[in-house]
């Protein structure tokens, strides 16, 4: 019944979904200065009744509804408000204004779907146990990600929630439908930043020289056995270096390579381990061959892992929302979401809402400048959020 209820808010309320949505598209704020978007927020909110609402982690915010039995259960929903410096190549009405800051990544329809969900849930407390923090969290794009920083300030504590729900856009999933999947789901990313260090000079005279180029090829090669040999074949993992700057010319070796890649896995443990591998293998290669090293392993997120009970009863809630052959089961998605910190302090279900539509001509992925989504994935991205709070708090 309360699954019908919420249905039915959701088509009514649908269009409004759709205006905040497209507000706070044309409004785009960059990583930790979502000032605008988090007083549009807090607007919305008051404007609905809720004024349970605390500022977090600068431009962050916790609010609160109460059902009935608020100490019953506690249920934290999240959604990111931060968007990406990217120009936006799309002629809509609802384009960014703001030259060169794009919602690229969806945080718009995260965000106006977290208020769409605060709409409804807040229209039927009457009809839940329990009590649902929503949390508008800052900087999910940049490190070190607005999630540890909301975590720091306390939103999980007093009352301690016993899962929190998260969503995210995925314009390779038809609109209409959404994705689940238990365990492990998204990767830890860290960030390398190696310097090789040797003795440039005539490329006709490498005999008195330290090449540089040449332990650097040495040292990427060597890295793989890393993924190849150290990692076990049970966790993935992936190592890729995108950017090597070795300054010379056809016939002048320079004095140092600058290298950056990514490291990516999903397991904490083999993680650690993993970087200690990295540094020691570099440095035996550059050193034996005459060289030196600075190997900077920048941390990023933690890897994502959705909690099997939670995510089994989300997931078959979605299932009586939209029917089973709307509701599919995702594959490992080696990118990072610091939705991760949230799951490495409490239970976590974090699922993707279709977006997509071919039809229209809906396809460019997240980050791109052309990246857009079919707005009826509004209705589904706030009425699903509100009853899967409820049907894990009990109605
Ligand atoms: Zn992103
Ligand atoms: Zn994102």
């Amino acid at each position: 019944m309360v699954n019908k209820k919420i249905k039915e808010l959701a088509a009514a309320y649908k269009s409004e979904f759709i205006a905040n949505r497209r507000h706070l598209h044309a409004n785009p704020e960059l990583s930790f200065q979502e000032f605008k978007t988090s007083a549009f927020v807090e607007g919305q909110l008051r404007s609905l009744g809720i004024s349970q609402i605390e500022k977090k982690a600068g431009t962050g915010l916790l609010a609160i509804i109460q059902g009935r039995n608020p100490s019953q259960k506690v249920i934290a929903l999240r959604g990111d408000m931060d968007a990406l410096p990217i120009v936006e190549q799309n002629n809509v009405s609802y384009k960014s204004t703001h030259t060169g800051v794009m919602h690229a990544c969806g945080h718009d329809v995260h965000t106006a779907s977290l208020l769409g969900a605060a709409k409804i849930l807040n229209e039927i407390k009457d009809q839940f146990e329990g009590t649902i923090k929503l949390i508008f969290q800052p900087g999910e794009e940049l490190i070190p990600g607005g999630a540890s920083l909301m975590i720091k300030d306390k939103v999980l504590e007093n009352p301690r929630p016993s899962g929190i729900i998260g969503q995210h856009v995925m314009p390779l999933i038809p609109v209409g439908k959404v994705g689940f999947r238990k365990g492990m789901y998204m990767a830890s990313a860290d960030e390398l930043y190696i310097t090789v260090k040797g003795k440039g000079g005539h490329g006709a005279m490498p005999e008195s020289l330290v090449d540089p180029v040449l332990i650097a090829s040495h040292m990427i090669v060597a890295l793989q056995q890393v993924v190849s040999r150290n990692a076990s074949p049970k966790i993935p993992s992936v190592l890729s270096f995108g950017r090597v700057e070795a300054l010379g010319a056809t016939n002048i070796i320079p004095n140092e390579v600058k290298i950056q890649g990514t490291f990516r896995t999903l397991n904490e443990e083999w993680r650690s381990k993993a970087h200690h591998h990295m540094v020691s293998i570099a440095k035996g290669i550059v050193e034996g061959m005459g060289g030196e090293l600075d190997f900077e392993v920048r941390r990023g997120y933690p890897f994502l892992k959705n909690a099997e009970a939670l995510t089994s009863r989300a997931q078959e809630a979605a299932v009586q929302y939209l029917g089973k052959e709307n509701v599919i089961d995702l594959d490992v998605w080696m990118a990072a979401e610091d939705f991760s910190y949230y799951t490495q302090e409490i239970d976590g279900c974090f699922y993707r809402l279709g977006t997509r539509n071919e039809a229209k001509g809906i396809v460019s992925g997240v980050h791109t400048p052309t990246f857009d989504i079919d707005e009826d994935a509004m209705e589904i991205g706030a009425g699903l959020m509100a009853w899967i709070a409820v049907n894990e708090l009990g109605s």
